[in-house]
């Protein structure tokens, strides 16, 4: 399906097309129905709300980060809610409880100190605890769960016996945009560490980070190291993947605002790197622009800078085939992940718009941002 720029629409806006997630979805769908596994969708990653109803049908629930995720997935999602936080805080504690099917929590101290409180008001929770194998491939230190003096999930030499009673599953999360290659290895060395408590639990959940729906991806070993795991333990086995979902459904479409000269030519967008695509500054990552190439590949090269007074607001140097031309929309493609949930208001740079592109065609503006949202969060 081509992605075309529609320019009818508001800009910045960022453009879901339904038909690019629901081909997600299917492979997501198809990976559960051969491996038995559950899986689920990892809100950190894609929250774009008023897209689950697409998503309900093809998923087992979500995954939450505390309160503010939990209750999102329980007024939008209704299915099962897993909530893990590095620490909960005792005033949410039971309202988390009241709305979750699981509950992991990332250290024996936590778990000792919240475990019989969580059951109380919510006799049907499972209990589990977050695990860290030590043992990860990810790309980046900063999103790599498993480095030097992570606080994410307890380590074997840390791990306390005495939370078993209660324990019914065991949670890892140490894959950062990997293959099915770098989860046999991080299964490995899990087991390794934690095979003597596996047959005790009712469920292992194997995290996120994996990159399933990424061409190339190799989905039947995926499927093969989960039916082996559930015939070797007999436990239910969970997946959530953030990334994976949003992986390729959408766009951010910018409008040009003015060239200018500074030893090259720099496009000044009506978007911004650092408030609406963090990644390209932080991970560092690249968005590809639809109808551009590298620097220098095609005859005009330029800047792609955003609007606000960060010096590094920059989203990279990209090169087109014609000059660019003030009022020209520019086409970011892979936005859906990773971007409005992180998304801020940073400087007063609008908000991207949300629109959705239904399967039939017809694009519907679902949100538009204002002074408004700018304002109400700063007092
Ligand atoms: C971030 C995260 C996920 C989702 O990761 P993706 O890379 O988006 O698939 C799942 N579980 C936990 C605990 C996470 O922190």
């Amino acid at each position: 399906m081509d992605i075309l720029t529609d320019t009818s629409l508001p800009s910045p806006c960022w453009l879901l097309n339904e038909h690019l997630l629901i081909e997600n979805l299917k492979t997501i769908s198809y990976i559960k129905q051969q491996s038995g596994a559950k899986i689920l969708l990892a809100l950190k990653g894609y929250a774009l709300w008023k897209s689950f109803p697409t998503l309900i049908p093809y998923l087992d629930g979500c995954c939450a980060s505390g309160l503010h995720e939990a209750k999102l997935a329980h007024e939008t999602f209704a299915k099962e809610v897993h909530t893990y936080a590095p620490a909960f805080k005792e005033e949410e504690l039971e309202e988390i409880a009241s709305i979750s099917h699981h509950l992991v929590f990332n250290s024996p101290a936590q778990f000792k100190r919240f475990a019989k409180q969580a059951k109380s008001v919510n006799p049907f929770l499972s209990l589990g605890i977050r695990v860290n194998p030590e043992y990860s491939e990810a790309p980046k230190e900063i999103y790599n769960p498993c480095g030097l003096n992570s606080r994410l999930g307890t380590t074997i030499s840390h791990f306390d016996t005495h939370i078993l009673d209660d324990c019914e599953g065991l949670h890892f999360h140490a894959l950062c945009e990997q293959g099915a290659d770098a989860l046999e290895k991080v299964l490995h060395v899990f087991e390794e560490k934690f095979g003597t408590y596996i047959p005790k639990m009712k469920w292992i959940n194997f995290g996120g980070g994996h990159h399933i729906t990424r061409q190339g991806y190799d989905i039947e070993k995926l499927i093969h190291l989960i039916k082996q795991f559930k015939t070797k333990y007999n436990v239910e086995v969970y997946l959530e993947p953030g990334e994976a979902i949003g992986w390729e459904t959408g766009t951010l479409i910018t409008t040009v605002l003015d060239i200018v000269h500074n030893g090259m030519e720099i496009a000044i967008l009506d978007s911004s790197a650092e408030a609406h695509m963090p990644d390209t500054i932080i991970m560092p990552y690249r968005a590809d622009v639809l109808g551009s190439g590298k620097a220098g590949e095609k005859p005009y090269t330029y800047r792609l800078a955003g609007n606000t007074c960060l010096a590094g607001d920059i989203m990279g140097d990209y090169s087109f085939d014609q000059p660019l031309q003030v009022g020209d929309k520019l086409t970011f493609l892979d936005q859906m992940h990773y971007t409005m949930v992180k998304a801020s208001t940073f400087n007063g740079v609008k908000l991207p718009s949300i629109a959705i592109e239904r399967v039939n065609g017809t694009i519907d503006v679902i949100r538009e941002f204002g002074h408004e949202d700018f304002k109400n969060r700063l007092s």
